[in-house]
């Protein structure tokens, strides 16, 4: 396992670089979320937040706290964190009442980190903006929130399941090696939202 770990770690990694590496057949193709459900300030901290991205090619974060936007950077290409007041704030704020929005600096919907703010009580939803503006949500709703462990044990199931059958699957010969880190990331991250039964949209936000 700590092989298949090893090279993934390192071909996400490698993807940052890659702005364009989602296979024909699924670049705008949303068929397996529903449609996006974003109020109009939503939107805005979206598109303020990927235009500041794409700008200083880092990623951008914003929470919503108390109907309050604060918007930061960690100034890493890979990664973003509230700053530490503002993490206090949504640690302290009451169940399902903050959202959590941030940029990818290439095209990839949820890592795995990315869903751990859904064990967070104080989280409703988190949304992410990828380079091309490809969007997506995810919400518990009505779905189990699991405990560390137990999320850490099925994602590492998953993440097993998605490269053992993506491999198998012939269509996957045809694509290059950047479209096909992507298809594992994108098949995770729908697989473990569907394993809690959390709630997905996506779409582009222009349309
Ligand atoms: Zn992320």
């Amino acid at each position: 396992m700590e092989n298949v770990d090893g090279k993934f770690i390192f071909n996400e990694m490698h993807q940052k670089t890659e702005k364009f590496s989602i296979p024909k057949e699924y670049r705008g193709n949303f068929d397996d979320f529903l449609p996006l459900d974003l109020t109009e300030k939503e939107k805005s901290v979206l598109i303020d937040i990927h235009e500041k991205s794409k700008l200083h090619n880092v990623e951008y974060g914003a929470s919503i706290v108390n109907g309050k936007t604060y918007t930061y950077t960690s100034n890493k290409y890979d990664g973003v964190l509230p700053p530490d007041d503002v993490l206090e704030l949504i640690e302290s704020s009451p169940p399902k009442s903050v959202t959590e929005f941030h940029t990818h600096t290439n095209l990839t919907p949820f890592s795995r980190k990315d869903y751990t703010y859904l064990l967070k009580k104080s989280i409703d939803k988190i949304v992410i903006i990828v380079y091309n503006g490809d969007t997506y949500v995810a919400k518990v709703e009505n779905g189990h929130v699991p405990t560390k462990s137990e999320y850490d044990d099925k994602v590492r199931q998953i993440r097993n399941e998605v490269i053992r059958d993506i491999k198998e699957e012939s269509y996957s010969q045809n694509w290059t090696l950047d479209e096909y880190e992507y298809m594992i990331i994108r098949e995770q991250a729908y697989r473990i939202a569907r394993a809690f039964k959390w709630e997905l949209q996506g779409g582009n936000i222009y349309g």
